[in-house]
C-alpha cells in the first residue's frame, strides 16, 4: 500500500494515520519485513497486524552479475510465475528496471518478453517488491531517503510488461518509489516507458507526474503498425497528441522516446529526417537502443556506422539523442531480452515456453 491507501487502512483499524509512516519506514527504508521489529509501535497493535496483515516479498530464484556490474533477479511472484529486474550502475547513478506484468501482451515484434505471450498484472507489492529486494540486496538495509549514499538514484518502468495496462497498481508503487517516508526518489527519476496506451496516459497525467519514455521506434503509422501493433489502435498522430498533454503544465520537461535500432528496417537516414519532422514540435529526448538479439527473432542490430549517422542526423536537427549503450547482455538483462532465456539455464532447449510453464517445470 502507498501511504495514502495505508492512512486510510489505520483509520479503518480505529489507529491515528501517521502509522502509516512508521510502518513506510520500517518496511522500505529500514528492510524490516518483521512486525516484532518495530518497535515503536506498541505491541498490541504489532500483534494486530500480524494477524491481519502480510508483509512479504517476492522470492529470489536466482541472482546473476554481468561482467559490466549490472545485477540480475529473477523473482518467483507465485507458485506459477516469475519476473526480472535489472541494476545498472553507472558513474553517479544506479537505474534499476522494474517488471510491471508476467509477460507482455502488446506482442511487439522485436520484443522477446512478447514471445511469452501474457499471464498477469504484477500487484503493488509485488512491482514495490522488486525495489526491496534490489536495495537489500545491494546492501542498503538502512537507506537514508535523503542521503548522498543511495544506491538506487533511478528507477525506471521498463521491465517486463506495459506499465499502463496495470495502471491501478503502478501508480501505487510509484508512489511509494517517490514517497519521502519510503524511498523518497524525485519524479523525475522515476520513468515510466509505455509503448503508447493513450487513454491510459491520459489518465496519467491526472494522478502522477513522473517521466515519460514513449518507445516510438518508427517515424510513421505504416512501419510502427508492424513493429509496434497497439499503433493500429492508437496511431502516432494521437500518441504525440497525448505526450503534448502530459508536458502541459510542466515547463522544462520532456518526453524521452525510445527508438530500437533494427538492420536495414528503421535506421535508415531518411527515416532519421522523418523523425525530425515528425518531433519537430515535442520537447524531446531521443533515446537510441540497439537491437538486443534472442533467440528465433527475425531482426538484427543496426552497424555502429548506422547508428553514429542516424543520430548524428537527429542531432544536427538540434535533439538530445544518445545511443543507449547495452549492459548486461551476458546474463540476458538488456532492453528486451528479460526471462527470454530462463530455459537456457535449466539446460531445457525449449526457447518461447511462457515462463510460468517454466516455474512449474521446476
Ligand atoms: N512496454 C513498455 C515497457 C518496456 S520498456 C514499453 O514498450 O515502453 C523496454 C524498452 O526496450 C522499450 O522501449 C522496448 O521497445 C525496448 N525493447 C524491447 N525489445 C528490445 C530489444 N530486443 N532490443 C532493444 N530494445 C528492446
Amino acid at each position: 500500500m502507498d501511504r495514502a491507501s495505508l492512512e486510510a487502512y489505520f483509520v479503518s483499524l480505529g489507529e491515528k494515520p501517521f502509522r502509516a509512516t512508521q510502518i513506510l519506514q520500517w518496511i522500505h527504508q529500514r528492510g524490516v519485513a518483521n512486525f516484532d521489529e518495530m518497535t515503536n509501535i506498541s505491541k498490541e497493535l504489532r500483534t494486530r497486524l500480524a494477524e491481519t496483515t502480510e508483509i512479504r516479498c517476492p522470492e529470489v530464484v536466482l541472482e546473476q552479475a554481468s561482467d559490466d556490474g549490472t545485477r540480475k533477479w529473477l523473482l518467483r511472484v507465485d507458485s506459477g510465475n516469475c519476473i526480472e529486474a535489472v541494476f545498472i550502475p553507472e558513474p553517479g547513478r544506479g537505474t534499476l528496471c522494474v517488471s510491471s506484468q508476467v509477460g507482455c501482451a502488446l506482442d511487439c515484434s522485436f520484443c522477446s518478453t512478447a514471445q511469452q505471450g501474457f499471464n498477469r498484472n504484477l500487484s503493488v507489492a509485488e512491482i514495490i517488491g522488486q525495489v526491496w529486494v534490489a536495495n537489500r540486496a545491494l546492501g542498503k538495509t538502512r537507506l537514508d531517503p535523503m542521503g548522498a549514499d543511495r544506491i538506487i538514484t533511478n528507477v525506471v518502468m521498463m521491465g517486463m510488461g506495459e506499465p499502463l495496462l496495470n495502471f491501478d497498481n503502478v501508480v501505487q508503487a510509484m508512489n511509494l518509489m517517490t514517497e519521502d517516508f519510503a524511498y523518497g526518489l524525485s519524479k523525475r527519476r522515476v520513468t515510466l516507458s509505455t509503448a503508447g496506451v493513450v487513454p491510459a496516459l491520459d489518465r496519467l497525467r491526472d494522478v502522477s507526474d513522473v517521466s515519460l519514455a514513449v518507445s516510438l521506434h518508427a517515424p510513421n503509422d505504416a512501419l510502427r503498425n508492424e513493429l509496434v501493433p497497439i499503433n493500429k489502435k492508437y496511431p502516432i498522430q494521437e500518441l504525440l497528441a497525448s505526450c503534448k498533454r502530459y508536458l502541459e503544465g510542466k515547463p522544462h520537461r520532456r518526453i524521452t522516446f525510445e527508438y530500437v535500432m533494427l538492420n536495414g528496417v528503421n535506421d535508415s537516414p531518411q527515416l532519421a529526417r522523418e523523425l525530425v519532422r515528425l518531433l519537430a514540435d515535442v520537447p524531446s529526448k531521443i533515446n537510441l537502443i540497439p537491437f538486443n538479439p534472442f533467440p528465433n527473432t527475425r531482426y538484427t542490430r543496426s552497424s555502429d556506422a548506422a547508428i553514429d549517422v542516424f543520430r548524428d542526423i537527429l542531432v544536427k536537427a538540434g535533439f538530445t539523442t544518445i545511443t543507449r549503450r547495452t549492459r548486461g547482455d551476458d546474463i540476458d538483462a538488456a532492453c528486451g531480452q528479460l526471462a527470454g532465456k530462463v530455459l537456457d539455464r535449466s539446460k531445457r532447449k525449449l526457447h518461447r515456453i511462457p515462463i510460468s510453464v517454466v516455474a512449474q517445470q521446476q
